[in-house]
């Protein structure tokens, strides 16, 4: 297989294994640090009103819980694979290692599309899943929470899934986080990862003599993570002048109207046809004229057709995976730097910490509280792998390496490694 076929499975075997590499890993450290503990598939079957009975294949992936329980959010599209959901919980191993939070990496992955029916229908897949994949979460095994297409709608439908099957009002400890606040979520969940996003490119702006407040910046994605990035940006005074999504683009020279966008997403869909600017070309967003790209959308999207034609100073992974090994050593010998996924999107999953600890010590955290502590972590985070980078080094390395180490330093503690 070629740099340029990898999918995220391949991509995150490819980086854990240049870290081995640069650690000097044996192969059964790389091995015994790489290889998921768990990986299961079940089918679930659900009737759908008006509909034949039918069935739904679900992914459970814990990746390492050396360090905790394995946490990563619940994928809904209908290509999923147990592949993909591998890669993506081997990359919340690095994440929550990196970002410092007791957790390992996970992740699910529910074969279904959300756009193709009703919220009723879509609450009997989540419902269906929960009870198929009971024996796999809790707080002590695996903790979910939103990732692409699903959101805290489901996240309380689980809750109460997981709740009632054992005849209580709540659980016992977090079994989900990403709740609705209602229901025991935390105030600034939904925002945190976009805000995170936004907090990293201020520290990188900062370190590398970029101008935010004069930054022209495209998104790709604008569901949770690309717009909450696109408005937070726009509050540091730059200008948003792309947006593409799976349906379409739009432009704008002088900066969209980020705010009005999101509305009419939520109420189109899609930012296709937004009368606030010009439609583009969905395909052309990684080759936009602007200072900051923020892919936030899916994965392997730089790749080595795309690299050399990236215009972008700084690259900020708002989703996960999106560059391919070949585009990676491509825009490094371009000299444009990546703030890669481990760091760029790490806020989701610490603010989904707090969350856990909340539920756990049956506390309430203000907004204030939430977002001074994401402010402050996400920067401690990138601040940390910024002073130890040397000459050469890209970011993705520096944390990598890092990551990679602390979850060795986790093995040798438990006695897991000789
Ligand atoms: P979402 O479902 O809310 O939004 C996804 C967006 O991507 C939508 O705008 C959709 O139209 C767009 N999209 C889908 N396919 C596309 C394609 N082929 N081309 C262009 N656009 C496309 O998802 P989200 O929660 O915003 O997650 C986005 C990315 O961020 C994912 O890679 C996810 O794993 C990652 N991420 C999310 C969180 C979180 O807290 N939600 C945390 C960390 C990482």
């Amino acid at each position: 297989m070629t740099k340029q076929e990898m999918g995220i499975l391949n991509t995150a075997e490819w980086n854990v294994k240049q870290t081995a590499g640069r650690l000097g890993l044996t192969d059964t450290q790389l091995a015994w640090v790489s290889e998921p503990r768990e990986r299961v598939e079940i089918t679930c079957a659900h009737a759908l009103p008006d509909r034949e009975p039918t069935h739904v294949k679900v992914f459970v992936v814990r990746h390492n819980d050396t360090l905790g329980p394995s946490k990563g959010g619940i994928r809904m599209t209908p290509t999923v694979t147990l592949d993909e959901i591998t890669g993506l919980a081997m990359e919340m191993t690095w994440k929550t290692a990196l970002v410092g939070v007791p957790f390992g990496g996970g992740k699910s992955g529910i074969c279904y599309d959300p756009a193709s029916g009703t919220d009723r229908e879509k609450e009997k897949v989540i419902r269906s899943f929960t009870r198929g994949v009971a024996r796999h979460i809790g707080p002590e095994i695996y903790i979910p929470a939103p990732d692409m297409g699903t959101n805290e709608r489901d996240m309380g439908h689980i809750r109460d899934c997981v709740s009632y099957s054992s005849g209580k009002s709540i659980t016992q400890g977090c079994f989900v986080t990403g709740k609705p606040v209602i229901l025991g979520g935390i105030v600034g969940r939904r925002e945190a990862t976009g805000k995170g996003v936004v907090y990293s490119i201020q520290e990188a702006c900062d370190k590398l003599g970029m101008d935010i407040s004069k930054s022209r910046v495209a998104v790709q994605g604008f569901g949770n993570v690309g717009s909450v990035a696109a408005i937070e940006i726009v509050k540091h005074g730059a200008k948003v002048i792309a947006v593409a999504d799976h349906l379409g683009g739009i432009e704008k020279s002088d900066g969209l109207d980020v705010v009005a966008l999101a509305e009419y997403q939520n109420n189109n869909g899609s930012v296709k046809g937004f009368p606030g600017g010009t439609p583009m070309d969905k395909d052309d967003i990684m080759e936009v004229d602007c200072d900051i790209l923020i892919p936030a959308a899916v994965a392997s999207v730089l790749t080595e057709d795309n690299a050399h034609k990236v215009k972008a100073k700084l690259i900020a992974e708002g989703a996960n995976a999106p560059t391919t090994p070949g585009a990676d050593e491509i825009l490094f010998e371009k000299k444009i730097s990546i703030i890669p996924d481990i760091l760029c999107n790490a806020g989701g999953v610490f603010v989904s910490y707090l969350e856990y600890t909340q539920e756990t010590q049956r506390e309430q955290m203000t907004l204030q509280q939430v977002e001074g502590r994401l402010d402050e972590r996400m920067r401690e985070t990138f601040d940390m792998v910024f002073k130890a980078m040397k000459p050469g080094d890209s970011m993705r390395q520096v944390a990598m390496n890092i990551a990679v180490g602390r979850v060795m330093d986790g093995m040798y503690a438990r006695g897991m490694l000789p």
